[in-house]
């Protein structure tokens, strides 16, 4: 579903430059739940932000879906962004906008209508667990369930890939288990392919097929999740 090419990426230019990504290759099978792992500095969020192209990379290709986005023009790329959700460490949620507002705004950018998206909104709502928080403000939320808004707000669009970066990261123990045991579901129930990136191995062990290691822009290991780590 997501494949990268010989993915290398860095920033700045000349003798200052800094190559953050060096000739990456990455296949994350339809499905699957995917997870690259590595110490802060590693080169984990270049990577994932590579993958729908909020950062260019230097050199090399980003397959997903079967289409190389590299060679998108800025259209072409608008259209295939949406088979392709994020969530973010931080949530990323518009303040100003309830839960409900939050998980219309791609739709709304979609140009959809209301009835349709309300029609889209509501499964989402029930999936996440938000029906009662519907018309709450962010500040009113905690943080699993912000992130669990960012989430229905990736889902909106129908997806095919999810791309996590750091999701837990700010996240208790708990909650953790909570948003993972979601990120399950939808990858069981919705058939959504998986690219998370992790600097936390329990995260690799609860629930990624495979992983990959990553360290100084590198990816130096790949590997199925073995059975010694217990699912729960
Ligand atoms: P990680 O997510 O694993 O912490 P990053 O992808 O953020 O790693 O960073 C990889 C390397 O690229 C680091 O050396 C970092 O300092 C550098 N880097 C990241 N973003 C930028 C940027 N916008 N400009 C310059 N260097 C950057
Ligand atoms: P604005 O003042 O920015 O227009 P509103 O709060 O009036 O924002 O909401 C805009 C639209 O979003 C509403 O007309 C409605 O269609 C939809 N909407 C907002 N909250 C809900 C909700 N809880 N259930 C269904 N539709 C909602």
């Amino acid at each position: 579903m997501i494949r990268l090419e010989h993915l290398s990426k860095f920033y700045g230019s000349g003798q200052s430059a800094v190559a953050a990504l060096q000739d990456v290759e990455l296949h994350v099978p339809e499905g699957s739940i995917t997870g690259v792992i590595g110490v802060s500095g590693a080169g984990k969020s270049t990577l994932i932000r590579c993958v729908n192209l909020l950062e260019r990379p230097t050199s090399g290709k980003v397959w997903v879906d079967g289409q190389d986005l590299t060679c998108l023009d800025e259209q072409g790329l608008r259209k295939a962004r949406h088979d392709i959700g994020m969530i973010f460490q931080h949530f990323n949620l518009l303040d100003s906008r309830t839960v409900y507002r939050n998980i219309a705004f791609p739709l709304e950018l979609m140009g959809l209508n209301k009835a349709a998206i309300q029609q889209r909104i509501t499964p989402l709502l029930e999936l996440t667990g938000l029906t009662d928080k519907r018309d709450n403000y962010p500040s009113a939320l905690s943080g699993g369930q912000k992130q669990r808004v960012a989430i229905a707000r990736a889902l909106a669009s129908r997806p095919k890939v999810l791309l996590c970066d750091e999701a837990t990261s700010a996240l208790d123990p708990q909650t953790t288990t909570s948003i993972l045991e979601l990120l399950r579901e939808i990858n069981q129930e919705l058939g959504l392919t998986i690219l998370l990136i992790t600097h936390e191995m329990e995260v690799v062990k609860s629930i990624c097929d495979s992983v990959a290691l990553i360290s100084d822009g590198r990816l130096v290991e790949t590997s199925r999740v073995g059975p010694f780590f217990t699912r729960p």
